[in-house]
């Protein structure tokens, strides 16, 4: 199976030709190879218009999801960003190429295991990994100037909220178990601002704060 081909494929279809203008996300999306973080049962299917299983019950989201939550991130490149939910680590080694630091928490001891000993084979140094309950944050290497949520919570956990600096923007989805809405949160000094992009559906975030 010709992968590089079929990422071109992704990139150029799901991505670019739904409005994804950021270039660096792009070239990210160009080189890092979707399929590595698939199993080896459905990794004919890595660039596959559709999030697919990847164990526990849990998923690897649709490319186009991810780099739209990306995109709403805006990195330049100086940025420590707060990840709850590792998964396959897919969307990790995306916000590694794009900030300074990713500190990503997962739940599933086995995922983030998992997805550590890929990250380090692929040899990211910027990333650490925890196993635990993201809906508190980290609280240690707070604040973040960026948050990405990537499982559904009817609101925003008030660790995340604490831990997130001012000028900072986090991206979750909100809503209930079966359909939420992706929101951008931007902090301000005096006030927490959300703009609602668009309708979708995530695992549920579970947790003290979650589901
Ligand atoms: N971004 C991931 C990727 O690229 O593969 C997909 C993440 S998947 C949609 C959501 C993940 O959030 C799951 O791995 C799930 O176990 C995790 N999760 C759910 N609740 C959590 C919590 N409270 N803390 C940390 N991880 C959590």
């Amino acid at each position: 199976m010709n992968y590089q081909n079929l990422r071109k494929k992704m990139v150029d279809e799901q991505i670019v030709a739904r409005g994804i203008r950021d270039r660096r996300l792009i070239d990210v999306l160009y080189k890092i190879e979707r399929h590595r973080f698939v199993p080896q049962e459905s990794r004919s299917s890595s660039y596959g218009d559709f999030p697919l299983p990847i164990g526990g019950e849990q998923t690897i989201s649709q490319p186009y999801m991810v780099a739209l939550m990306t995109a709403c991130l805006s990195l330049k490149g100086d940025e420590r960003v707060l990840e709850i939910g590792t998964g396959s680590g897919y969307q990790t080694a995306i916000l590694a190429e794009l900030s300074k630091e990713v500190y990503s928490v997962e739940r599933i001891e086995s995922l983030a295991k998992r997805a550590q000993e890929l990250l380090r084979e692929l040899g990211y140094a910027n990333i650490k990994i925890k196993i635990g309950d993201g809906t508190l944050g980290w609280s240690e290497e707070a604040p973040f100037e960026r948050i990405i949520v990537t499982a559904a919570n009817s609101d925003i956990p008030p660790p995340l909220i604490e831990q997130l600096k001012e000028e900072g923007i986090m991206v979750i989805p909100l809503g209930d178990r079966f359909s939420q809405i992706l929101t951008v949160v931007k902090k301000t000094k005096d006030q927490i601002i959300k703009t609602e992009i668009c309708s979708c559906v995530f695992v549920p975030l579970i947790g003290k704060y979650g589901f």
